[in-house]
């Protein structure tokens, strides 16, 4: 019975991870699922201000500058 050792599940795709020195990226099992998860982590806790998306983006323009000949 000495064969107790520390199982975690990764992160990013569950997949179990030894919990020892083996494992560079533990509790992720790969540098893959590392930078994955920490990538998601940066788009969404930490929103860079710059260029704000809008969707709604107004159509008064589009109509002023291409709109279908009514002549
Ligand atoms: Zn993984």
């Amino acid at each position: 019975m000495s064969h107790i050792y520390t199982v975690v599940r990764c992160p990013r795709c569950g997949k179990p991870v030894p919990w020892n020195e083996t494992q560079r990226f533990r509790p992720f099992c790969s540098e893959r699922c590392r930078l994955i998860d920490l990538g998601s982590w940066a788009n969404e806790d930490y929103a860079i201000p710059g260029e704000p998306i809008d969707p709604a983006e107004p159509s008064e323009d589009r109509n002023g500058a291409e709109g279908p000949p009514t002549d």
